[in-house]
Parts: C-alpha cells; structure tokens; sequence
C-alpha cells in the first residue's frame, strides 16, 4: 500500500452522560487509508461507526472524550483545535459526503450560488466569472447537470441532490473523502449509480475514501478494503475480495453480516447487539458467537487484522 493518507491511532470515544454513565462508543480503532483507495468501515446501527466519522471531523459533542492519535498529513485531528478543523479541516482536508444531502443544501438557495458561495471559501478564488466557471467545474466533476444548476434543493431528484452535496464536497480538493451512509433511502440504482461516482473520484481524483456504510452490497460495489465494526471495536480489517469471495471473512460476526444477507444465506445473527454502556469484560460478541469458547470471557488481542480467539482460518472456509 501507498503512504496512508489518513493514519488513525488507537482511537477511542467516550461519552459521559448525566447519570455517570459511561458509553464505550469507539474503542481502540486502528486503520489506514492510501491515495486511490476505499476503505469501507461497516456494521450494524448503533455500532459507533458514525461516532468515529464524527471524531475524525471533530464534530463530537461536549459530552464526548476522544483519545488516541488520528492523523491527516501533519495534522492530529484529535487534537486540533476548532479554529485548525474550521480552517485547515473541513472542505480543505476532508470532503464530507453527508447522509442527506436534501437536508445538508442551503433549502432557499440554488445549487450554484452553494457552489460558488464554497468556491470561494476554499480556494480564494475571486472575480465573478472565474468564481462561476470554477462552480460549473465543480459541478461537472461530480456529474451534475449543467441545466439545474438554478434550481433550488426541493426541485432535486434524490441522486441529482447526492450529486450536489458531492460537488460541495469535491471542491476543496481535499485527499480524503469521507463519505457517511451515502445510500440510505436510495432505490438500488441510485445506490449503484452513487458509489460508482464515488469509485470514480478515488480512481481519477487518486482520493482516499472512507465509506461509513450499513449496505453491504455498496460497500461490495465501492471498497478495496473492508473494516467490520461490532460494539465499537473494529473486529476484522480485510481486502475486499478476499472478504467478499473466498476464502470470505474469517471473523464469525463478519460472516454472520454476510450471511444475513438475503442474497447469501439470509439467516439473521441470533441475538441483539449489546448496550454500549454495558459491554462485557471479554469479547462483546460471544453471547452471539456460534464459536464461544470460556476463553472468550478474555478480550482478544489484535492480531493480522482479526480481533478473535477462534477465527475461521483459511482451510476451513474452502472446505
Ligand atoms: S472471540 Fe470468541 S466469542 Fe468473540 S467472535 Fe471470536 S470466537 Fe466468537
């Protein structure tokens, strides 16, 4: 792999709640991500995915304590303060590709005055007609259609508003995209037409793009690389066509995803996931686990890229 673009170090997300109440929402998160590449980080709602974008955005609320090291060139993100996220961050050095872009457009401006209004704030760009051709660039490079560029939010179909908020967020040039639930609430060829745009920007543009996702079958579409997410723990990081094919995942919760799929297997994961104010001592997935053994009851060490005392080695899964 090529010099990571973005480095993330032993991150944790803590929140402290009114009652005394501490929530373990991210835990000891290690990954890469390199120029030209997509890593999709995936896992059942309420997994801390999201939490963990929102760190990296510093976008966490008051009640939050991050610690660990996330690092984009030379900036920790962990530890910037707001006026070096506001600044340098944001836009500039990650391209946030929102969950709802209806809901993350200006509603009573047009699409092109959001974009000339950004093209500003991040290039420098000045001048009315330099301003309008680096808008309708913009615009071109996420394929958005010269013809709405006038056309306020409301009057999108839900893949020409994604297309929008992704020109917003391409126009900084930033080297990391970070893409969060991209194709919730789109029909299927939304989705596939969304994530193709998205390859096609870490393909062209040499990007590096985290897709925080739910969508299996997206993340199959888009990712190089996959990072499975259970109760804030990433348990497995793995390539995507290793995963996806054989000898598949070797992490049970991995295979148990991609076994509820309906395409696959379509049998659920038994159980429910568990609180995150209240993990266990050891693994917080044995409940679930097929495989549990008593040394589950001791959390698993890290190691090649699994967090698990029995994984499915390789010989099993060809069998
Ligand atoms: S550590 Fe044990 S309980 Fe956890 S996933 Fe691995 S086998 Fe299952």
């Amino acid at each position: 792999m090529t010099a990571p673009v973005l480095s993330v170090r032993g991150l944790s997300v803590r929140f402290l709640m009114p009652s005394g109440r501490r929530i373990a929402a991210v835990t000891d998160a290690h990954f890469d991500v390199a120029a030209g590449e997509c890593l999709a980080l995936v896992g059942e709602s309420g997994c801390g995915k999201s939490v963990l974008a929102s760190a990296l955005l510093g976008l966490l609320p008051a009640n939050a304590q991050a610690a660990g090291g996330a690092y984009l060139g030379d900036v920790d993100l962990l530890a910037a303060d707001e006026r070096t996220l506001a600044r340098t961050v944001r836009g500039r050095l990650i391209g946030l590709i929102p969950q709802s872009p209806a809901a993350h457009l200006t509603p009573v401006r047009t699409v092109r005055s959001q974009l000339e209004e950004t093209v500003v704030a991040l290039t420098g760009t000045r001048g009315r007609a330099a301003v309008r051709q680096a808008a309708e660039a913009a615009a071109e490079r996420a394929a958005f259609p010269a013809g709405h560029l006038d056309h306020h939010p409301h009057q999108l179909s839900g893949g020409l508003a994604q297309r929008a908020a992704t020109a917003l967020a391409l126009i900084g040039n930033a080297p990391l995209l970070l893409a969060d639930e991209p194709t919730t609430g789109l029909d299927r060829d939304l989705v596939h037409h969304t994530v193709d745009e998205l390859r096609r920007q870490v393909d062209v543009g040499r990007r590096a793009l985290l897709v925080i996702t739910h969508d299996l079958a997206a993340a199959e579409r888009i990712a190089d690389r996959m990072a499975v997410m259970y109760a804030g723990r990433i348990v497995e990081i793995s390539d995507a066509t290793a995963f996806f094919g054989l000898p598949g995942p070797r992490h049970p919760y991995s295979r148990g995803l991609l076994g509820a799929l309906p395409e696959r297997d379509f049998i659920p994961i038994p159980g429910m996931p568990p609180e995150l104010g209240d993990l266990p001592d050891g693994c917080a997935f044995a409940p679930r686990c097929e495989r549990a053994t008593p040394t589950c009851t001791t959390l698993p060490a890290a190691a090649a890229g699994l967090v698990c005392h029995h994984p499915h080695v390789t010989e099993d899964l060809r069998a």
